[in-house]
């Protein structure tokens, strides 16, 4: 037990928040291989999907990350274009539909890793997995 992974290591690397080892997905996020979910981890056996439609909590999580990512696209656009007029309207709705569709690999998984680590009290870390 030398060394433990930090959470936010954890976080940012994708991994079971019950070992900190284990990959959450198969896949890269942006590779021509689509990404899954594990149904349980490899490494320490916690059910990753700890019970059926769990990941639909996700969805407001993803809901508030894709919210403040179009406010961000939005302040982009308007330091590059200038403020909403109907001749930038078409900027705003491209630039903020491309941006949606950019990022929605990484809010797919981001959305789940924070309510696995952040949102989910039940999943505890051990820290005997982690050696
Ligand atoms: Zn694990």
């Amino acid at each position: 037990m030398a060394e433990r992974t930090s959470k936010l290591s954890a976080i940012i690397h994708c991994k079971c928040p019950h070992c900190r080892r284990g990959d959450i997905f198969t896949g890269s996020m942006y590779g021509w291989n689509i990404q899954h979910t594990k149904e349980i981890c490899s490494y320490c056996a916690q059910r990753i999907e700890i019970e059926p439609g769990y990941f639909y909590a996700a969805m407001y999580v993803s809901y508030a990350m894709n919210v403040i990512e179009m406010l961000a696209v939005s302040f982009l656009t308007y330091l590059i274009f200038g403020p909403l007029t109907d001749a930038t309207f078409w900027h705003y709705l491209i630039a903020i539909f491309a941006g949606c569709f950019i990022l929605y690999p990484f809010n797919y998984r981001y959305s789940r890793i924070i309510l696995l680590h952040v949102l989910s009290p039940n999943i505890k870390y051990k820290p005997y997995y982690d050696k």
